[in-house]
């Protein structure tokens, strides 16, 4: 009786890097034979199988990440637009608190709400990136190029720190937009508006507190730092975790507040197992990571770690 245990290159998909559906099959053919009792391990290379081309998902050369100069960086007219359109939202709102709470005496409700909005922040950042990072592709409908982004960052780290502001927010700053401008003009309750400040200040501003985890400290402005060591903001030691292997965990980019809980107690774990007893879906977490997933070194931060 003998177990065949094959080890094949997974393939996340990504459109930006060729899919790898046959070339896995054709190139990893390396079979490890472990046979039950016996300590001998034997190599087999399986018979190189036919790669005919694949008519579905033609292979592509691997794009490469982009240059410092590289039009995908930077920030646009309309990023820009979009960056003041979702500051404006936000200060419309948090001036309706302040108006809320003179005009009713009430201080401190509004506040707890604040703060209950940044933690809420924060959990919801971590479900949307593991939500991105886990399942879809490019080709997935609203979220395909959010999902492409994200994976792309994971091969690519370094380059949030060259993106520019605007071009790092602008899509949050848009759904801010068009979720958080209804809802001051429509409402005048100084505690909902507390709530929603922060918490959509926070989830709208997630994206610089996330390229901030992965500056360098001596590169950072020292009130960042301060930030980030007071647990205020993600701190670049915790997300570093997540760009290592098994890449499943510390997925929260606010504060990194609810991490510990949701990897302690493997709340994504858990979704995981439902969804794929549920759909059949597997999360990429699952799958051996594919060249795309691991990090390609760049030889301008090689220098650079996480502080
Ligand atoms: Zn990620
Ligand atoms: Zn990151």
């Amino acid at each position: 009786m003998s177990i065949l245990r094959q080890h094949r290159c997974s393939s996340r998909s990504l459109t930006h890097v060729p899919r790898l559906s046959h070339v896995a099959r054709s190139t990893c053919s390396a079979t490890a034979m472990t046979k039950i009792g016996s300590s001998q391990s034997q190599l087999v290379i399986e018979p190189r199988l036919e790669t005919k081309p694949d008519l579905v998902t033609p292979v592509i050369p691997s794009a490469g990440p982009p240059l410092p100069n590289d039009p995908s960086l930077q920030s646009t007219w309309p990023h820009r637009a979009w960056v003041a359109s979702g500051c404006s939202t936000l200060v419309f709102s948090l001036a309706k608190t302040l108006m809320g709470a003179a005009d009713s005496h009430m201080w401190l409700e509004p506040m707890v709400a604040g703060y209950v909005g940044y933690v809420l922040a924060d959990l919801l950042s971590g479900v949307y990136h593991w939500g991105i990072d886990n399942y879809g592709d490019a080709s997935t409908p609203v979220f395909g190029s959010q999902i492409e982004g994200f994976q792309g960052h994971h091969k690519w780290p370094w380059t949030i720190t060259r993106r520019q502001f605007a071009n790092n927010l602008h899509a949050l700053a848009r759904s801010i937009t068009f979720t958080v401008l209804p809802i001051d003009i429509l409402c005048n309750d100084p505690v909902i508006q507390g709530f929603v400040t922060m918490c959509a200040g926070c989830i709208m501003f997630s994206q610089q507190f996330h390229a901030w985890s992965h500056g360098t400290k001596s590169k950072l402005p020292p009130l960042v730092v301060a930030l980030q060591d007071a647990g205020v903001l993600v701190s670049r030691t915790q997300h570093s975790a997540h760009h290592r292997p098994p890449y499943n965990s510390n997925y929260c980019i606010v504060s990194g507040v609810c991490n510990e809980f949701l990897d302690k107690n493997k709340v994504f774990e858990a979704l995981e197992m439902i969804i794929f007893l549920k759909l059949g879906v597997r999360p990429r977490s699952w799958s051996e990571p594919g060249t795309e997933w691991i990090e390609e070194t760049d030889e301008a931060q090689s220098q650079v770690t996480v502080h």
